[in-house]
């Protein structure tokens, strides 16, 4: 069985943009699938209608057999997401931060998880560093940290290279490999080939809200 299932998906904004218009996808768990397309092609909206940040227009998404829709919170909580801005208080403790975003989504309090995920991301000693003090790449893995403090099965990225240098985006590339190595699902939207290529299972080619090819790696690649 998929850990998520979408089946014609769409949704129409208010104002009249299509920005998803009858998308299906299934996700095998274990799998890092890339979501490849360009700016405004969909990819924001598909993640924010799986992880309930809006009501798509028509379409059913189930996720650990359960419809999310109906069940958006237990769904939620075994959802990590790491969306594309950098968003926390700047003046938090890395630690406190991440306590923070643990509590979120119901979890008790588990401090040995907490130092389990900073510690994977080379974060543990920069626990009681305020974030604002940290380097780019160090206020990334944070984002991370964040998405992984309540242990979630499945973990979207949205474009989490968009911006960065070479030497951070490799960075980047290793982190991810090292969580699907722990068997979390990825999800991640990006629109660098390279990056779907270097990363990614399967692939999803996606241009105005129409998902075009869904294949493995190497078929996609032949295609494009
Ligand atoms: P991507 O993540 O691939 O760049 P998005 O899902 O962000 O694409 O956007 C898809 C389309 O929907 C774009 O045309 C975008 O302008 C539009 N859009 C996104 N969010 C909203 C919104 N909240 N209201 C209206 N239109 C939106
Ligand atoms: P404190 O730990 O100072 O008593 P809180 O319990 O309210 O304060 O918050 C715990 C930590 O979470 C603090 O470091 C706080 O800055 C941080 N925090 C509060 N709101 C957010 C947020 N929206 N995003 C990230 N971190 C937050």
């Amino acid at each position: 069985n998929p850990i998520l299932d979408i089946r014609n998906l769409s949704k129409t904004y208010k104002g009249g943009t299509t920005a998803l218009a009858g998308v299906d996808l299934q996700i095998r768990k274990g799998e890092i699938f890339a979501l490849l397309g360009p700016n405004g092609a969909g990819k924001t909206t598909l993640i924010g209608a799986v992880c309930g940040l809006l009501r798509p227009s028509s379409g059913t998404i189930e996720a650990f057999g359960k419809d999310a829709m109906r069940q958006w919170r237990d769904v939620r909580r075994r959802i990590g997401l790491v969306p594309q801005e950098l968003a926390f208080d700047m003046f938090a403790q890395v630690d406190h931060s991440v306590q923070y975003s643990q509590g979120l989504f119901g979890s008790a309090r588990n401090d040995a998880h907490i130092e389990e995920v900073l510690r994977s991301l080379s974060l543990w000693d920069k626990r009681t560093a305020k974030i604002r003090e940290l380097s780019g790449g160090m206020k990334r893995r944070v984002m991370i940290a964040k998405a992984l403090s309540h242990d979630p099965e499945l973990l979207f990225l949205d474009e989490p290279t968009a911006g960065v240098d070479v030497e951070l985006r490799r960075d980047m590339w290793r982190q991810i490999g090292t969580l699907r190595d722990r068997g979390t699902t990825i999800i991640l939207t990006t629109h660098y080939i390279e990056e779907a290529q270097e990363m990614a299972d399967r692939v999803g080619v996606i241009n105005k809200g129409r998902l075009l090819l869904v294949d493995e790696k190497a078929a996609i690649m032949a295609k494009l």
